[in-house]
């Protein structure tokens, strides 16, 4: 089955999550880590063994948290949405999609949400690849979309932070949300690299260490997705340990969306495998986009208005902590603002 040959998990340094074994023991660990945009974790640990750590919780590598009197974010003349460092008047010093500072006049000022949804990779960094061609960047963003319109039309106050194709690094996805300080951060992906066949959808939802509202967020939005998915007859793949789970790292969280965002409520989601073939032509649906982007917002809009405790939890099997290349060879282009 030429299958997986034909695809291609981009997971460079801005990546999040397009493959959640892409470094298992069985396979070389040819990618760069996935959860991790700070170099100074680039330390490799080749030598580590395989183990379950008691999950542990850190501070490390948070980003910066809202700074009194200025608002939290700016949507720019241009629609790109950006964290604001200072500002006066309508001049904002705003840190740029790819973590660069720039100022930008004009724009409106956000101060706040109650959701920030994060679709996950953009523009040349397309994440996971499907046979069909499919990108996780742009199938990512259009189910984000559908979920934004219908956290809105519920009258939930929403900001993405990315709103068309290009990249956005980690830092700025983690600071725009630490600083908007919502009740839910959910990060929205698709898989690839699975385990083998299974009887459903291999969905997983992560959730953040320690965190008894994380976690009831990715149960509620794996219960949703599975129940919406499961409607479609086509040959799943999973991970062996599909469902809601943790990933530790060497600081805590091994996915740096969930650790940087520490102290806000937030959610990992890998809907699908965009890498499975019949998985890529379903997902390449205007139909399944729209019902999966449905999905994530009635598990977030049960998050916010019921105790609901959520479905699917599982520990996860072993898996190596992190590593990085320690960077990207491809420089990030920031779009005009
Ligand atoms: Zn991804």
């Amino acid at each position: 089955m030429p299958r997986l040959a034909a695809v291609v998990c981009a997971c460079l340094l801005a990546a999040t999550a397009c493959a959640s074994s892409a470094s298992r023991a069985d396979r070389p660990l040819v990618r760069a880590a996935e959860g991790t945009m700070t170099s100074s974790s680039a330390t490799s640990t080749s030598s580590s063994p395989l183990t379950t750590v008691a999950p542990t919780t850190s501070t490390a590598a948070v980003a910066p948290p809202p700074v009194p009197g200025v608002p939290g974010g700016l949507v720019t003349p241009r629609g790109i949405v950006v964290p604001v460092l200072s500002q006066t008047g309508s001049r904002s010093v705003v840190r740029t999609p790819c973590g660069a500072e720039a100022t930008v006049v004009g724009g409106r000022s956000v101060t706040g949400a109650t959701v920030v949804l994060d679709p996950g990779h953009g523009g040349p960094e397309s994440g996971a690849v499907g046979p069909n061609g499919l990108t996780e960047a742009t199938l990512n963003l259009a189910v984000t979309e559908q979920t934004r319109r219908v956290l809105q039309a519920a009258g939930v106050d929403v900001i993405l932070t990315r709103t068309a194709e290009y990249e956005v690094s980690l830092a700025t996805r983690t600071e725009l949300a630490t600083k908007l300080r919502p009740k839910a951060f959910v990060s929205i992906h698709h898989n690839s690299d699975p385990d083998g066949p299974r009887d459903g959808p291999g969905t997983e939802t992560y959730y953040q260490i320690g965190s008894p509202t994380s976690k009831r967020l990715a149960g509620l939005i794996y219960e949703e997705v599975v129940r919406t998915l499961s409607a479609y007859q086509v040959s799943w793949v999973a991970d062996r340990d599909a469902g809601a789970k943790y990933r530790q790292g060497e600081h805590g969280d091994y996915y740096s969306v969930l650790r940087r965002t520490a102290g806000v409520t937030s959610a990992l989601a890998e809907l699908a495998f965009i890498s499975n073939p019949p998985e890529a032509s379903m997902l390449a649906q205007p139909e399944v986009q729209r019902v999966e982007g449905d999905a994530v917002a009635r598990g977030i809009l049960r998050y916010l208005t019921t105790n609901d405790p959520g479905s699917g939890f599982v520990e996860p099997y072993p898996r190596p902590p992190d590593r990085s290349a320690g960077g990207s060879s491809r420089p990030c282009k920031d779009p005009p603002l």
